[in-house]
């Protein structure tokens, strides 16, 4: 059987219009991410149809030339912008220009040489192979976020595809005469359209594949952080306190848990609004995070109750949290807000013994209600009840 390189070259160029009209009509809203994606697949058809187009041209004339040089852009231009997608689907925010600078470069050049047939046939080729390797690369490295397997379908379509594109573009500079024009029946020009073909392919896979992941993520995001403050939520908190409890008892390790009511918070939603008081959760649940040590999380429990689990925090530790919360309060509060915040917390800590979660959390939520008892603005600690410890100044939201 003998394969015709013009049939392979429709075939695939009208696989990939169908991809593009499929994933620009069917994937709804997207972000920047399935945009470049659709963007790729949209620009890289339409640079093969450009192409074939130019082979019904007079060669070497100017429509030839016009109709080459811009296929050459977009097909380049094209395989930048999956470049980024897949960069930014692999959880870095930042996509290289890389790509982009070499496309920008190889359509320049192809323009400027497009009177000899060598050389902007091993120019275009092997700035092409180029930027499949350096997609190969932002692959292979390791992601800022979980991928599925779809980066290493999309490593194997690349590679091959890298390997016969550069083979093309050897041929047509240096073995012109086994290569000398666009249709030429070579069997790496073969293998070159029954790969492209395929790693088109692979490529739909993949971006539909990386599109799914990210939406996993972000639901999972969305089930697990509280949409308002951006901390964990309560279920989230429970199952990572338990996951570290079980650490802790294995490791010996202390482990403190601070529940936290803020003070006379209605009065701030029924004096300055809902919205202000959105905004002082927000606030306090950032102040939480930035007195945080690593491995320390921080949930809001509800309304404007927080919680933080303080890993391997003994009794200093955990006060000097605490301290480092109201310190800072104290300081920015009246200038983010505009009026002081303050709040009441209980503080746990493990017992030798004790294995449930709920059990601490109990004895922080006693030590929280004496603490709003004993005037507010001041932290109680179960393990020392008879020892309140006097926040920074009587606490009056307003
Ligand atoms: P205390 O010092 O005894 O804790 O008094 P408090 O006013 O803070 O306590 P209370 O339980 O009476 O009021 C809590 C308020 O928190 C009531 C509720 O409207 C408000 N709240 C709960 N969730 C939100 C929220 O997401 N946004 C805003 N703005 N307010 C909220
Ligand atoms: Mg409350
Ligand atoms: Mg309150």
């Amino acid at each position: 059987m003998s394969l015709n390189i013009a049939s392979l070259l429709v075939a695939m160029t009208l696989s990939m219009l169908i991809m593009a009209v499929a994933l620009t009509s069917v994937m709804g809203d997207v972000n920047r991410a399935a945009r470049l994606g659709q963007g790729g697949a949209v620009l890289q058809a339409t640079g093969w149809v450009l192409l074939l187009a130019s082979g019904l041209m007079v060669p070497g004339g100017a429509a030839d030339l016009t109709l080459s040089t811009l296929s050459m852009g977009c097909i380049s231009g094209g395989l930048a912008c999956n470049a980024a997608a897949f960069e930014l689907w692999c959880g870095r925010t930042t996509p290289t220009r890389a790509p982009a600078m070499v496309a920008v470069i190889m359509t320049a050049g192809y323009a400027a040489g497009f009177s000899s047939y060598a050389f902007r046939v091993g120019w275009a080729n092997g700035l092409l192979a180029v930027q499949m390797a350096l997609m190969i690369v932002t692959l292979v490295r390791r992601p800022a976020v979980p991928v599925g397997r779809w980066r290493w379908l999309l490593v194997v379509g690349l590679a091959a595809q890298m390997i016969v594109t550069a083979w093309r573009g050897v041929l047509g500079a240096f073995f012109t005469d086994q290569f000398p024009a666009f249709l030429t029946p070579h069997p790496v020009n073969v293998a070159f359209a029954l790969v492209t073909n395929g790693t088109a392919v692979l490529t739909l896979v993949g971006i539909l594949l990386a599109h799914r992941d990210e939406a996993a993520r972000a639901l999972e995001r969305l089930a697990t952080t509280d949409g308002l403050t951006g901390v964990l939520n309560r279920r989230a908190w429970l199952l990572a306190a338990d996951i570290e409890l079980s650490n802790s008892i294995r490791s010996q390790r202390a482990m403190s848990v601070l529940m936290i009511d803020l003070d006379y918070f209605k009065q701030i939603n029924d004096t300055r609004g809902h919205e202000a008081g959105d905004h002082a959760l927000q606030f306090f649940a950032m102040a939480l995070k930035a007195a945080c040590r690593s491995g320390d999380t921080v949930c809001r429990y509800g309304g404007e109750e927080f919680c933080v689990l303080l890993v391997g925090a003994e009794e200093d530790s955990a006060h000097a949290f605490d301290q480092r919360v109201r310190a800072y309060l104290e300081d920015a509060a009246m200038r983010e807000l505009g009026y002081l915040l303050d709040y009441s917390g209980g503080m746990a800590r493990r017992a030798p013994g004790e294995t449930r979660m709920a059990d601490i959390l109990r004895r922080a939520d006693r030590a929280l209600y004496q603490a709003k008892e004993g005037g507010r603005a001041r932290t109680v600690d179960a393990g020392a009840p008879a020892r309140a410890r006097q926040g920074q100044r009587a606490s009056m939201a307003g």
